[in-house]
């Protein structure tokens, strides 16, 4: 059987006994691209340690071999925190005013990424392929080319990629732009982040095309391609079905009594647009006063970064503003906004959805966001809620009969919301059975399979050098 590599910033090692660690979109992802192969895992561990070990702590479950390392608190401060998630985040989600680029942590970045491919480079056998995911892990093809590895390796990346003007006002930019054509296959998330780095890459680097997202930048082919992922459509709904047993989902629906629902489930970040939303809401119970009462909007918000100062300032901004909210609209009986800091479980929130008479979904920008494809799956075929979702988020090109929204205007929000709530159960099922059958269809095992055989074509045909007549023009 061909061993598959996978690599990415953190690892989710299962317990021993085969019980899997709460299983984030990657973790499943991942999952499911193992299903076909066996290999090797490889990332930090997610510890932090004062001189940790260049050698990885390898750990084996079956048929996957788990390799990790820890970080020093230097590399975790300059690498983690610094560039990937202050530098690099903000400017691939258009967020310019939000990027704190420093010489130091880009240094670190670069320093990071050279030590993975170091101590990945002595586990990797020559019939390996590779697969590289999401920005903190840009350089690393290049970084292991550089130590003479010559396996097919393919990167997909989780997130947006911002027009040319917007990328290139990162320092580091034509390091970056350079670095990742050592890739063969680059993954995005749709055809518009394809066009964005293509055409960046043809302008800033003179890459040349060679048609079918193919193109030469110094000497090297490399492939360009939309591949949204999916979810695990089965055992979403699965869980969504069952859920009505478990406890927090039962408690909730009760609580609510005859009201109806609005669900809005996104880590605490800048780019889900939490308070805008919340805002939006609010300018719907404004112009809907007969509604008061009526609706509940629950908001589940897991922390995350905290050790990055613009999301503790959020999530004082996120705070005060349920505070104003529901002070100002809410009375004894009845608060407007129930928000709730608490990660939950997946079956806890398919549950959820499925009781949500409205899903909002709004970030200023997201790459694809699994939350509106989990909120479809998990409606009851008999009577579906409605989506609400932003039309910056990547999810928006296979959900186009959701109700499309700009996140930067409240009072279009809070219309969808009215629209929502009004729509009558024929128009829901209508613009809910194209949606469902697509996210079916265009699942995680979908996404996994076309990237992965597209990527296995590097270890013969595509690696070839270009014909004459793809050279000369
Ligand atoms: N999620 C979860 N528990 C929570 C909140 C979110 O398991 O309390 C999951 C959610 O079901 C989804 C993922 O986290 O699968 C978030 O993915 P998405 O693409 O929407 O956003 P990201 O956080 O990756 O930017």
């Amino acid at each position: 059987m061909a061993r598959l590599v996978i690599v990415s910033n953190r690892v989710a090692v299962p317990e021993e006994g085969g019980k899997a660690v709460a299983a984030g979109g990657l973790a499943v992802a991942v999952k499911e691209a193992f299903s076909s192969y066996e290999g090797l895992w490889f990332g930090w561990s997610g510890t932090v340690t004062e001189n940790p070990t260049e050698e990885p702590t390898l750990i084996d479950r079956g048929r996957v071999q788990y390799a990790v390392v820890d970080l020093s608190p230097q590399d975790h401060k300059e690498y983690y925190a610094g560039f990937a998630n202050r530098a690099l985040w903000p400017i691939m989600h258009y967020r310019l005013g939000l990027g704190a680029f420093s010489r130091s942590d880009y240094s670190g970045y670069s320093r990071v990424n050279r030590t993975f491919a170091r101590a990945l480079a002595k586990l990797v056998e020559p019939d390996d392929i590779i697969w590289v995911h999401d920005y903190h892990l840009l350089p690393l093809a290049s970084e292991l080319r550089g130590l003479g590895l010559a396996n097919p390796i393919g990167y997909f990346h989780h997130i947006p990629w911002p027009a040319a003007d917007v990328f290139n006002s990162l320092p580091a930019s034509g390091d970056l732009l350079r670095a990742i054509a050592d890739y063969d296959l680059i993954g995005l998330q749709t055809d518009p982040d394809v066009q964005n780095l293509s055409r960046n890459l043809i302008d800033t680097m003179r890459a040349i095309p060679l048609g079918g997202g193919s193109l030469m930048v110094d000497g090297r082919r490399t492939r360009i391609r939309s591949f949204p992922i999916g979810i695990d459509v089965e055992g979403f709904k699965e869980a969504a079905e069952k859920a009505g047993s478990n406890k927090v989902v039962r408690e909730t629906i009760a609580g609510l009594r005859t009201r109806k629902l609005l669900i809005g489930v996104d880590r605490l970040d800048y780019s889900k647009g939490v308070p805008e939303r919340m805002e939006a809401v609010s300018s719907f119970f404004a112009s809907n006063p007969d509604q008061r009462g009526n609706v509940t909007y629950i908001q589940i918000t897991p922390k995350s970064r905290s050790e990055v100062p613009e999301y503790e300032q959020l999530a004082r901004e996120v705070n005060e503003t349920v505070g104003e909210i529901n002070g100002s609209l809410g009375d004894p009986a009845w608060t407007p906004i129930q928000y709730v800091t608490k990660a939950y479980p997946r079956p806890v929130l398919a549950g959820l959805y499925r009781a949500a008479r409205v899903g909002l979904v709004t970030p200023m920008r997201d790459g694809m966001n699994l939350v509106a494809k989990e909120y479809i799956v998990a409606q009851s075929a008999e009577d579906p809620g409605v989506l609400v979702l932003s039309k910056f988020a990547g999810a928006a090109r296979q959900l186009p009969e959701a109700l499309l929204v700009n996140p930067y205007d409240r009072f279009e929000v809070a219309e969808a919301i009215r629209t929502a709530l009004y729509m009558s159960r024929g128009e829901r099922l209508e613009r809910w059975k194209p949606m469902a059958e697509r996210m079916t269809r265009e699942d995680v095992d979908w996404w996994a399979r076309n990237f992965l055989t597209e990527l296995e074509h590097f270890r013969t045909v595509e690696r070839e050098p270009p014909t004459a007549a793809q050279a000369a023009e």
